[in-house]
């Protein structure tokens, strides 16, 4: 049994947002192409959805390709988990050439409290990299921050982890 759901709002008559709920496996059933096709903004949220193998890579792959053909249609990937981004990074397709990334967890560990926990970051502010990242917390859920600051390193590779930015279109 999938334990996969999604929701779906229309904040106007050509835009959809879909909200992934779960694990994206062998048995996750995502939107249908018919069921997008009317949208010129669509937008994937990824603040639930985590974990993604083989099967659900090929699914969302599958799906991208469909959406790409599409004229005028913009594909956003919002919210990604570090999981989903390794994705959007390795695999081919899964961010269509008609689709941007919003924004990504940035994965952070703490050698103090041995802690690890992620930040949002929106993409268009990372333009320099995520050099500043751990400079700029303000507050994380780690046990003794800010005292542990000092502590903190990204938990990814700081370019490879943004080789997406270069396939995005501006
Ligand atoms: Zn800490």
């Amino acid at each position: 049994m999938s334990s996969f759901n999604f929701k779906r709002e229309s904040p106007s008559a050509e835009s959809q947002v879909i909200f992934f709920d779960g694990s994206m496996d062998e048995n996750a059933k995502l939107p249908t192409f018919d069921s997008l096709v009317q949208a010129k903004s669509l937008v994937f949220d990824f603040e639930n959805c985590g974990v993604i193998n083989s099967s659900g890579i090929k699914t969302w792959v599958k799906l991208m390709y469909e959406l790409s053909d599409l004229e005028g249609v913009n594909i956003t990937l919002r919210n990604c988990q570090p999981l989903i981004l390794d994705q959007i990074n390795m695999i081919e397709g899964f961010l269509p050439p008609n689709g941007t990334v919003e924004s990504i967890h940035v994965r952070l560990f703490c050698e103090k409290c041995e802690k690890e926990f992620s930040v949002l970051k929106k993409v268009d502010q990372l333009h320099d990299g995520l050099g500043d990242v751990v400079a700029d917390l303000k507050q994380v859920d780690c046990e003794t921050f800010p005292k542990c600051k000092q502590f903190i390193n990204l938990d990814m590779h700081p370019d490879k982890a943004l080789t997406f930015m270069h396939r995005m279109k501006k």
